[in-house]
């Protein structure tokens, strides 16, 4: 063989090998081809020494606020569609992380009857990376949340939840977590927002929220620490947000009340966001994405980011919000309905039917019945030892924020009124009954009250004292200048109350 012979045979040779050398996306299981590592001067996505193809795609897929809505109901969509649609992303996605923005577990009966366990347990099935801890996780206090974090096969995350006593982060939480991807690693940090007042305050008396600049400096050092591990990318899951629904770039003074845009120089390259149930898919001015999918299953966070293994560099692919109309022909995944059986002894009390409505009930209907059944419950408990001016307080109401005509069940008034507050006699100063009750311009504060309370209204002694019936969560408003004196039963909250009152035809009244 000739020597040109020789070399067009190399030539050829050299040609069949580059041409069966497709570039392609390496997995997790792939060797390096370059074994002292890849370079990519120009960042273009391929090696410069051996072309290959250098993008890894990483699939985020974040909910926030799902306050328990788990089953199917009249007013909302389960997550049965949800769970298929999550599902399928799973099977495409080369890489697909399923975060949580918090708020997932008190607002639906299946949920609260649980204390939130079953939200946990459907987490787990699904597989998702993490959950920021909202400030509705507490409450019922902080036993159940200890107590799903030692279910859950997936970390609680909050950097800044701290127990008063020991000044220690709390021991159920994490402040971050890594979702190891071989080739990449993705650091996860989660916090909660400056919402604790938001909180009855007898849930959280062992614990307080770092907020502001020492939130910044703890998510910055977490970040340093991550990084230095060898973090490719990290996302900061915040239970708090925008209180608009907004799209584009954002000013950073719109972030301000919440976010510190410090953060995204270089310490954090993605933001989910929850709290505010807002839809949002905005930049801030370095070009970090904040997203929020409105809560209560309207929506799912979805960003699929091209992350570089050469130099490091992510770009976001596609930002955007899953709106239920995409997901909700999709089949009923069956977790759902075998979560609804496996909690069947907590949930079914939910589905007990307890009378009939006659006609729609609004929000501020539902609110007085309250307020005057707090009064009514206060007379036969203390009427005898007290003179009680009225019952009533701050009293807020949930989804879907009426009741509807038809038969009446548990779930129904669960979701109403989910809150655990007691109901409890407190003794008040004149001046202050007549400031925070009577004259009140806030349009939350319902108040009810029989003869001596309306003869009071005129008759107010500044400095004489008098009793009312409220629930622990205005007893503990600082503002109200309530002293307890006594609560009751803790297993009697509004929506007990009213479920008596269903019990008793009630609502068959017009
Ligand atoms: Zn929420
Ligand atoms: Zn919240």
């Amino acid at each position: 063989m000739s020597y040109i012979k020789i070399l067009c045979l190399l030539l050829v040779l050299c040609l069949l090998f580059v041409s069966c050398s497709p570039a392609q996306a390496p997995d997790a299981t792939t060797p390096s081809k370059c074994a002292d590592g890849h370079i990519d001067e120009g960042n273009d996505g391929f090696c410069d020494r051996c072309s290959e193809f250098l993008l890894v795609m990483v699939d985020f897929y974040a909910l926030n606020d799902i306050h328990g809505k788990l089953a199917d109901a009249d007013t909302h969509l389960g997550l049965d569609e949800l769970s298929t649609y999550l599902e399928n992303a799973r099977n495409t996605d080369d890489h697909a992380i399923f975060l949580n923005a918090g708020d997932m577990w008190q607002g639906a009966s299946e949920s609260n009857l649980t204390h939130g366990r079953i939200m946990v347990d459907w987490m787990n099935e699904m597989g998702f990376a993490a959950m920021a801890i909202g400030n509705h996780e507490y409450d019922w206090g902080e036993a159940p949340i200890e107590e799903n974090a030692q279910f859950a096969q997936f970390p609680f995350l909050a950097i800044n939840i701290y127990d008063r006593e020991t000044n220690q982060q709390v021991s159920y939480c994490k402040s971050s977590t890594v979702v190891d991807l071989g080739q990449l690693q993705i650091g996860i940090i989660g916090a909660v927002g400056d919402c604790y007042s938001s909180i009855s305050s007898d849930k959280v008396t062992d614990v307080y929220f770092k907020t502001g600049s020492e939130l910044t400096q703890l998510v910055k050092h977490e970040s340093d620490m991550l990084r230095e591990a060898g973090a490719d990318f990290i996302v900061y899951v915040l239970h708090d947000g925008l209180g608009s629904n907004k799209t584009g770039s954002v000013s950073d003074s719109m972030l301000k009340s919440y976010y510190d845009v410090a953060l995204s120089d270089g310490y954090v390259d993605l933001v989910f966001e929850g709290h505010t149930h807002r839809k949002y898919v905005i930049t801030d001015s370095y070009g970090v994405y904040h997203l929020q999918g409105g809560g209560d299953n309207e929506g799912i966070s979805h960003v699929e980011v091209a992350i570089n293994i050469a130099t490091g560099k992510p770009s976001v692919q596609t930002a955007e919000l899953v709106e239920p109309r995409i997901y909700a022909h999709e089949e009923d995944h069956p977790i759902v309905s075998e979560l609804l059986d496996k909690y069947a002894d907590s949930v079914d009390k939910g589905n007990e039917i307890l009378g009939t409505n006659n006609y729609n009930r609004n929000s501020k209907y539902m609110q007085q019945l309250v307020a005057d059944l707090y009064y009514q419950a206060g007379e036969e408990i203390w009427g005898d030892e007290y003179d009680i001016a009225l019952g009533g307080g701050f009293i807020s109401i949930r989804d879907p924020g009426y009741l509807a005509a038809g038969d009446v069940s548990y779930k129904m008034l669960y979701s109403l009124f989910p809150f655990d507050n007691q109901l409890v006699l407190c003794s008040i100063k004149g001046k202050d009954l007549l400031d925070r009750f009577y004259n009140t311009t806030n349009n939350r504060y319902f108040i009810s009250y029989g003869e001596y309370g309306r003869y009071l209204e005129q008759n107010i002694e500044y400095d004489e004292t008098y009793y009312v019936v409220v629930d622990s969560y205005s007893s503990l408003y600082g503002p109200n200048k309530l002293t307890e004196i006594e609560r009751y039963d803790a297993e009697v909250y509004a929506r007990d109350l009213l479920a008596q009152y269903a019990k008793d035809g009630g609502f068959q009244n017009y």
